[in-house]
């Protein structure tokens, strides 16, 4: 009753704000559990995400209590004669205000709903071995609450402070996509609110038209309240090993390698790699490892163009077996071509390795330099490509001062269900390449925002004119022309899910693929 005459409350401030925009009869009706909130800090934190370079504000916020209240806003916007954008938003660490809905309203999934929720919390069931979860649910804490069964999801991102519902909305990667798929082909089942508002189940059995959309659909064709996740049982350590390239080929030849091992036994568990072109970036990372010989000097190293590539390999133990362990690394290590004083090693609790980009955050964090603009560009490039991509870019447009690191890691297709949302480039293995820059306004041009907005322009051109045929990974496009383009031959199925499941187009307008019909 309380929490109704607070929603009748806020609404009445919502209407008097934006003038009557929205219909006030339909939203006065809604029998909502959670909290509509109109507070400055709930506008403010729902304008702006981690690219700090879109703003928009929405006119509310609801923190749902339930899927139901999901639904009832959903179902009312759908209905209403005006009609209102709605978009879902996690933990709002898009780059390009993905999860932003100007003059609409935006359901803050993540986060709590300020009491009376009823919403799922995480849900494991040993014997199927899965997880059911609430779609706000933050990665870190599905973590947390299957570890106390001894299980653990199976594929990661790199950073476990993302949403359930934002990185399947995309795919979620990382260095265990090789061998388990992303995220999204991870996933059991859903429960999501479509863009009529009906709250329905779906997997590849049921309403599979439904599951295959949502899986990569970039928020477009519902949202995701309750996802089941596949489980497996959890290692207790890790050996995390790093290890240095100076040529290209040899460096992405042992990565192809290891990646070829996907499914086998022995296999190292994680490969992932990263692009050094200043010796500030490795000196970064070498102090929590160890070395058996001298530090590494770029200059030393005889790097091909200036450039350095570091493969990055874990291989997870139990300690039941830790007297092993090592024999099956070193055999693993034998096979490959790294340049051999380059050997870095540390053996950390599984759950560290998971969480250990968090550590990164919270150093930035001290000096200032998370808050700050991030041009982001990911980019899946064909294998058959990639050496043009490095000579093109990594030796060529980057010059030698890249921002922030540079991710580089293939992947195998085939572990991706071609009938998700999902696009990569039509080969069997591709690479995902991170340009993960930070921009600062300390009066070095080369560090500014416009700088590296323009130099992702630059790469993007550079690809187009060479005939690189990449896709963009949590992409980012104005036009439907582009959009178009993106999706190639999947647009057509892609436009008739959203006529189907969101006819109004009204969901994640914040994308800017559909224009809403309003
Ligand atoms: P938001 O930014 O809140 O939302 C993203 C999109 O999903 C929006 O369109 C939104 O409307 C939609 N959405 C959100 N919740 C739902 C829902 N419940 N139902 C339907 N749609 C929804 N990605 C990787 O794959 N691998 C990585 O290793 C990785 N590392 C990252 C590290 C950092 C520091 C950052 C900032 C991002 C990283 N990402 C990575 C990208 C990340 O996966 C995406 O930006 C993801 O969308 C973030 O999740 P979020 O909860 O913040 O989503």
């Amino acid at each position: 009753m309380a929490t109704k005459f607070l929603l009748t409350l806020a609404i009445c401030r919502l209407i008097v704000t934006v003038g009557l925009t929205l219909d006030p009869t339909e939203l006065l009706s809604l029998e909502m559990e959670g909290r509509l909130s109109l507070e400055p800090s709930d506008v403010g934190s729902a304008s702006r995400d981690f690219g700090g370079m879109q703003s928009s504000e929405p006119l509310a916020v609801l923190h749902p209590a339930s899927a139901e209240d999901v639904a009832r806003l959903v179902k009312a916007a759908y209905e209403s004669a005006q009609g209102f954008g709605v978009s879902a938003r996690g933990h709002g660490h898009s780059i390009n205000g993905q999860a932003m809905a100007g003059n609409g309203l935006v359901i803050q999934m993540s986060g709590s709903s300020a009491g009376g929720s009823r919403r799922l919390g995480p849900r494991v069931s040993e014997e199927l071995m899965h997880v059911d979860v609430w779609g706000g649910e933050l990665w870190i804490d599905v973590l947390r609450s299957t570890l106390e069964y001894g299980l653990a999801p199976k594929s990661w991102t790199d950073y476990l402070y993302l949403s359930v519902g934002g990185t399947i909305s995309n795919a979620g990667i990382s260095g265990q996509a090789f061998n388990h798929g992303p995220q999204i082909s991870n996933v059991l089942e859903l429960d999501v609110v479509t863009g009529k508002g009906e709250l329905m189940t779906c997997s590849k059995e049921h309403n599979s038209k439904l599951y295959h959309a949502v899986l990569g659909g970039l928020g477009q064709f519902g949202i995701i309240t309750r996802a089941r996740i596949a489980l497996e049982k959890t290692p207790t350590r890790v050996k995390w090993i790093r290890v240095l390239y100076s040529d290209f080929a040899t460096f992405t030849q042992d990565q192809e390698y290891l990646i070829s091992l996907h499914g086998q036994k022995r296999k190292f568990d994680y490969v992932e790699g990263f692009v050094i072109v200043d010796e500030g970036l490795i000196n970064n990372w070498r102090s929590s490892f160890f070395s058996p010989r001298n530090p590494v000097k770029i200059s030393s190293l005889n790097a091909d163009g200036g450039v350095l590539y570091c493969l990055e390999i874990t291989k997870n133990y139990h300690e039941s077996n830790a007297d092993t362990i090592d024999q099956e690394v070193e055999a693993l290590m034998n096979k490959l071509n790294y340049i051999p004083a380059s050997v870095f090693t540390t053996d950390l609790p599984y759950v560290d390795f998971l969480d250990r980009v968090h550590k990164a955050e919270l150093k930035l964090r001290a000096k200032n330099l998370w808050e700050v603009p991030h041009p982001w560009l990911n980019l899946f490039v064909p294998k058959s490509r990639i050496a043009d991509f490095d000579k093109g870019i990594f030796k060529g447009i980057l010059g030698n001062n890249t921002s922030g690191p540079i991710l580089i890691y293939p992947m195998n297709k085939n572990k991706w269900d071609e009938k998700s949302s999902a696009v990569t480039p039509n080969e069997d293995v591709f690479y995902l390449v991170a340009l993960l820059r930070s921009a600062l306004n300390d009066g070095n041009e080369t560090q500014s925002l416009e700088y590296l907005s323009n130099q992702n322009r630059k790469i993007l051109r550079f690809c187009k004119e060479e005939g690189i045929d990449v896709k963009q990974y949590l992409p980012h496009y104005t036009t439907e022309q582009e959009w178009r383009n993106h999706f190639g031959e999947k647009w057509n199925l892609f436009s008739s899910r959203k006529t189907e499941f969101d006819p109004r187009r009204i969901l994640a307008t914040g994308q800017r693929i559909f224009t809403p019909s309003l």
